[in-house]
């Protein structure tokens, strides 16, 4: 059943909510609303100030992401009437950029370079292959593809040919996906596990502001309780996004937050429960063993719920990127990849290389650092704005 569907006794999108949700006794006393006072970028002070300004969210010229800037006001209700200049509402407020703007240094880098190479009567194959694997693309997949390439006699000539085995490599995914209702019609939830400094936390807050865009109702879980400043900076983003938070002290067990988060999302008929985690190196085995600790309260607090797993890969970490995938794919499971920073860097091959040796589709792209700067991923589209 997808996640959407929406349930009796919630306001639709586009209707106000008149009054913040009452206290519920139910909830578990960790979970944190939005920050009073904090400015919620969906309820500018436009009252105030008629003029229209750059800061305001703009829609997205392309079409990928759904745009996030008409976002209702699910969560927090009476804005300010007033409030002070708040960098962190700017930075929410940033618009979107798009995927041709996310990927123009791919684009100029290492694309434009293979297009020379595979110009003209006679392509330069060996120069090709280097330039795939310079590409963050891997030397074995690029040495694969271009023999299959040659073999390919495009009638299009070389070019058509890259372009066709680069896409080949890209797993075939439903665009309309969406995470998975628990059974007994319990939250989705989505478990974002990486390595610390990928942008575990930025993609979370993106993620739920996407959602909440939508119309659905989301809980934060702050299960990374190795870091205070984790806890912290999540609820920066749950502010941004005006999503409610749940949050034990530092040092807590990572398995006790998700667990309340979950309480917390039944209790309140939440649509989706995003649970961030500690992000310590691939290489830690307790750090594997707390994830699938994490797995399996989840197994058991919602029997049947089917959580997605994202992996968040920083597309500029290249091949080095897709052995912490491996790892965290052998350790868990991952269900979908989210590429960040992909406006970083000049080398997007990363998405070939992870999409063809893990076949896991990466579900979003991350093209800037600000709330908005999500987009989903289209294998066709991506393919077709890197050969523009
Ligand atoms: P975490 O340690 O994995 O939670 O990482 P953070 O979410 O704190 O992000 C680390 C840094 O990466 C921050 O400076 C973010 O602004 C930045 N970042 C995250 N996603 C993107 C992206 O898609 N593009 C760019 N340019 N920066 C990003």
């Amino acid at each position: 059943m997808p996640f959407w569907r929406r349930r009796p006794e919630e306001p639709r999108p586009e209707e106000p909510v008149d009054s913040p949700p009452p206290a519920d006794p139910a909830l578990p006393a960790s979970v944190e609303s939005p920050t009073p006072g904090s400015h919620d970028p969906r309820t500018p002070d436009a009252a105030a100030d008629p003029e229209p300004s750059p800061l305001e969210p703009t829609t997205p010229a392309s079409g990928f992401a759904a745009p996030v800037a008409a976002m209702p006001d699910a969560v927090e209700s009476e804005a300010p009437s007033y409030a002070p200049f708040d960098p962190t509402a700017f930075l929410a407020a940033a618009p979107a950029h798009t995927l041709d703007q996310g990927l123009e240094r791919t684009r100029t880098g290492f694309i434009t370079q293979l297009r020379e190479f595979l110009g003209g009567d006679d392509p330069r194959w060996d120069d090709v292959e280097e330039t795939l694997i310079a590409g963050d693309v891997g030397a074995a997949l690029a040495i694969d593809l271009v023999d299959r390439a040659r073999r390919r006699r495009e009638p299009g000539g070389a070019e058509e040919a890259v372009r066709a085995e680069l896409s080949a490599l890209l797993v075939p995914r439903d665009l309309d996906w969406a995470p998975r209702l628990a059974t007994e019609g319990g939250p989705a939830v989505l478990l974002i596990v990486g390595v610390n400094g990928t942008g575990k936390t930025t993609t979370i807050g993106k993620l739920a502001a996407l959602y909440v865009g939508q119309g659905r109702s989301i809980i934060l879980a702050a299960a990374d309780t190795f870091r205070a400043a984790a806890i912290d900076q999540l609820r920066i983003w749950a502010d941004r996004a005006g999503v409610q938070m749940v949050a034990h002290a530092p040092g807590a067990d990572p398995g006790a937050v998700v667990y309340d988060a979950l309480d917390a999302a039944i209790a309140r008929g939440a649509d989706m429960v995003i649970a961030d985690t500690a992000g310590r190196l691939h290489t830690k085995s307790n750090l594997m063993d707390e994830l699938t600790k994490v797995r399996r309260i989840v197994d058991k607090r919602l029997p049947g719920a089917q959580p997605e797993t994202l992996f968040v890969l920083d597309a500029t970490t290249g091949q080095n990127g897709l052995a912490q995938a491996k790892a965290f794919h052998d350790a868990v499971g991952l269900t979908g990849i989210v590429l960040t920073k992909l406006d970083s860097t000049a080398k997007g091959g990363i998405v070939f290389a992870i999409e063809g040796a893990l076949k896991i589709p990466v579900r979003f792209v991350g093209v800037g650092e600000g709330i908005n700067d999500l987009l989903v991923f289209d294998p066709e589209a991506f393919v077709e704005a890197l050969f523009a």
